[in-house]
């Protein structure tokens, strides 16, 4: 397509964004209509880039995850260079502790990859304060994180109001308006836009738009601060339990997560997800129990049927999908944003977005 058309970008949360700077770098003329920034699935998320330690089998979703964990320190350091501000990307690596004498609660899914065992003596020399029942545990010195909530998203809708693309806050979009299979405008509650193109990125809502099987999957999260009194921090890596995750910020926060639940669009934080999340991050490190608490929150991550994203050419000519991305959609922005820009402005198709297709369902 002309790279000069307009391009419209249903959704302004991670994925949105990260197509919305990929298109605008490459010439096209971008806009973004965001419903609320604050609901966004990007704003909840640990920001762990953990292909290895999510334990992904071997397939074209761990390719798609390991070429976006790549791109990251380039991707990162384009946002930073473009705002002056901040990712807060940090390739801390991932240790999985395992509560199985064998280990295998946390094994990797592939020999390929680097990642080292560490036994009961080993992982305590890397990280000490595990828990009693914690026998050893898998280390991933390339997984990493980002600091999604402070950092990566507010540096992201900078980079695309930097570069000029036209991001609209508050825009709902309550209808696609179709004819002939082609989108001829999106009805909005500020009345109808139009476009050339259309890119649906709606995350957990993109199922109430369009017939996609993308339902949300709550998780609650909570953060504590480590104490004044510590000299250094006590948690320098990432510790990817069973049960829980515990992510490390460089300033002394360390967020815990999360539940999982199939509860639709469920707001609010309940007693019994909270106890979970302390009860298992407390297990597998015990000094948490006497760190303040910072925050609590919630949010949606946008679930297909097979836990995949749903990416590249839709029923409707003029619509591209970039949604779906469950559990791994911070991981996944460089390379999403990379693939569906090449596919949309030079009709380049990745042979790996034919396993994406959402014909699949
Ligand atoms: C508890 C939790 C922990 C997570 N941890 C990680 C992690 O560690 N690593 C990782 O890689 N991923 C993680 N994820 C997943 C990740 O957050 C999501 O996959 C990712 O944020 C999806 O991005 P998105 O842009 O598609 O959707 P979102 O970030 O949800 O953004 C969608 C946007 O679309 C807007 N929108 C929706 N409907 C409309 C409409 N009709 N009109 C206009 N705008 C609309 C919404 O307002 C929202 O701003 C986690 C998610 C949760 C919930």
């Amino acid at each position: 397509m002309n790279s000069e058309s307009e391009i419209i970008i249903l959704g302004g949360g991670i994925i949105g964004l990260s197509l919305a700077v990929e298109l605008k770098l490459r010439g096209a003329d971008v806009t973004v209509l965001s419903r609320n920034f604050q609901e966004a699935a990007t704003r909840v998320a640990a920001g762990m880039i953990a292909p290895q330690a999510e334990r992904i089998p071997p397939s074209p979703m761990l390719d798609l995850c390991l070429r976006s964990r790549d791109l990251y320190p380039e991707w990162t350091r384009k946002l930073e260079s473009i705002t002056g501000r901040e990712t807060g990307y940090w390739q801390c690596g991932i240790l999985a502790p395992a509560y199985e004498a064998n280990g295998l609660d946390t094994a990797p899914c592939t020999s390929n990859l680097p990642a080292r065992w560490l036994d009961y003596q080993a992982i305590r020399e890397l990280q000490p304060g595990l828990g009693a029942d914690v026998v050893g545990g898998w280390w991933y010195p390339y997984d990493a994180q980002v600091d999604n909530r402070r950092c990566l998203a507010k540096t992201s809708i900078m980079a695309a109001q930097e570069l000029g693309v036209n991001l609209l806050e508050g825009v709902e979009v309550t209808e696609i308006l179709q004819e002939k299979a082609q989108i001829t405008g999106l009805q909005t509650n500020q009345g109808i836009i139009r476009g050339s193109h259309y890119i649906l990125a709606t995350g957990a809502w993109s199922g109430q738009l369009l017939s996609l099987p993308v339902s949300p999957k709550k998780g609650q999260m909570l953060s504590v601060k480590v104490p004044d009194s510590y000299q250094e921090l006590p948690l320098r890596q990432v510790l990817y339990g069973v049960d829980t995750y515990i992510v490390p910020r460089r300033d002394g926060l360390i967020i815990i997560g999360a539940t999982s639940e199939n509860v639709g669009f469920t707001p609010e934080i309940t007693p019994a997800g909270i106890q979970q999340l302390l009860a298992n991050a407390i297990r597998l490190l015990p000094m948490l129990k006497d760190f303040p608490i910072e925050e609590f929150w919630w949010g949606y991550r946008p679930a297909t049927p097979d836990e995949l994203p749903i990416l590249g050419t839709s029923p409707l000519e003029n619509l591209t999908l970039a949604t779906g991305h469950y559990r791994n959609g911070i991981l996944l922005a460089p390379i999403t944003a990379k693939l569906i820009a090449d596919l949309v402005l030079a009709q380049e198709a990745d042979p790996l977005l034919a396993y994406f297709h959402w014909e699949r369902f």
